[in-house]
């Protein structure tokens, strides 16, 4: 499988601005010269600028492009398809920029935008989903009239400025060579300009907002762990919000805990609401008891990046055993793999685990299309998963991941 290119990001320590290097996945840092270790967060996305010298007396004007990065997934009479997106594209559109970043942006390294940034940003005028959209259409094109259901699954989108000059044509002041025509005499780049882009990153400290303890994590962990009121925190609204947590429970103090989320969702177009009507959409071998109607059904995924395969094997196998009546509150005893997926990116794939399992597929599938369904509640779930060689497996739900892999899925 083809690997998603990797960002590094120049940055600097907030507590005493030792450089360092950052990966574009990273969220917790920790300085190599002053340990403070600090969460970054945003409002919204990530802004980067790709930097370059400045060659000549005009004013830089920046082009935001969107950076996305994820799995599509498509559902399809004959399964479920994936392939690995990794796209720039203009989040300001205009005819006279190139229509996206091309190499640049994997060949050097990028920074968040200074608040002393000096230049003309011009304004975005493509929202995230619209891009989501165009891509999952460019993608499929040519058999989207056999696509039943299709997810993109990944980062959250972030947005690159790329630097330009504008003479008579514009230039990319990266390459130093104009990459436009002559630019028409009615163009105006003020009615472009964002005079107040919203750029900021925070860096918020990593101790927990109850005891002052040192959260822990890993860099890429999007929720972290304070083991002193054993609390998992995810970051909003610029602070440390405590989530709610539960686990199956296991004596083997060695096992590790991969964490996964329980999702209640609204669906309208299918009866989903009890384990008895999961029985009857997924037409599981089994006699219905009359108990199993009280029973709520919930959507299961696992929260941290894996390959595709193992993301809707893991999200099918869950979904299908309902693994509930056993849960106990809080954080487990024990090694917690990262959560890498945020809950919304998690919700994105509902649908297409849904895809994966109802039948019978002839009648089902195409009826897709009019189910909606709908996330409203969600709970961190660590299911504890035994060492056995190279992998990592859990016999009863005849689950199995290799270590290794798992360790550098850095992309879904
Ligand atoms: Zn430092
Ligand atoms: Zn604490």
């Amino acid at each position: 499988m083809a690997q998603a290119t990797k960002i590094l990001i120049e940055h600097q320590c907030p507590q005493c601005g030792a450089p360092a290097t950052l990966e574009e996945t990273d969220r917790l840092f920790t300085c190599t010269f002053c340990r403070v270790k600090s969460f970054l967060t945003h409002k919204g996305f990530f802004h980067y600028l790709l930097p370059h010298a400045p060659k000549g007396e005009e004013e830089p004007v920046y082009l935001p492009y969107w950076r996305l990065k994820g799995i599509l997934f498509w559902s399809m009479q004959t399964g479920i398809k994936h392939r690995i997106v990794d796209v720039s594209r203009q989040a300001a559109t205009s005819p006279h920029f190139p229509v996206s970043l091309g190499l640049r942006s994997q060949t050097m390294k990028l920074r968040f935008v200074p608040p002393e940034a000096e230049g003309r940003f011009l304004k975005r005028d493509m929202a995230a989903d619209e891009l989501k959209t165009t891509v999952k259409g460019s993608f499929l094109t040519g058999i989207a009239d056999s696509v039943f259901e299709h997810a993109l699954i990944g980062e959250t989108p972030s947005i690159i400025y790329a630097p330009f000059y504008i003479r008579s044509r514009v230039h990319d002041a990266v390459l130093n060579r104009p990459v436009s025509d002559v630019l028409p005499e009615d163009f105006k780049i003020e009615s472009h300009t964002d005079s107040h882009p919203d750029m900021e990153i925070r860096f918020i400290p990593a101790l927990c907002p109850r005891c002052n303890w040192d959260l822990e994590g890993e860099r890429d962990s999007l929720v972290l762990h304070c083991r002193n009121c054993r609390t998992l925190y995810q970051a909003g609204n610029g602070k440390f919000e405590p989530i709610r947590v539960a686990h199956l429970p296991e004596s083997d103090k060695d096992c590790v805990f991969l964490p996964f989320y329980r999702v209640e969702a609204d669906t309208s177009g299918i009866l989903l609401r009890s384990y008895a009507d999961l029985v009857t959409n997924a037409n599981l071998p089994k006699v219905i008891r009359k108990e199993w109607e009280n029973l709520p059904f919930h959507f299961w995924s696992p929260a941290f990046k894996v390959r595709p395969e193992s993301f809707l094997r893991f999200a099918r196998t869950l979904t299908l055993s309902q693994p509930q009546t056993r849960l106990v509150k809080g954080v487990p005893n024990g090694i917690l793999h990262p959560v890498t997926l945020s809950i919304a990116e998690a919700s994105e794939g509902l649908k297409i685990n849904l895809a994966s399992f109802i039948k019978p597929q002839q009648t089902m599938l195409p009826r897709l299309k009019e189910i909606a369904v709908k996330p409203k509640k969600a709970v961190l779930v660590y299911i504890p998963f035994h060492e056995s060689g190279t992998d990592l497996s859990h016999p009863h739900f005849q689950l199995r991941i290799n270590k290794h892999l798992l360790r550098y899925a850095k992309n879904l």
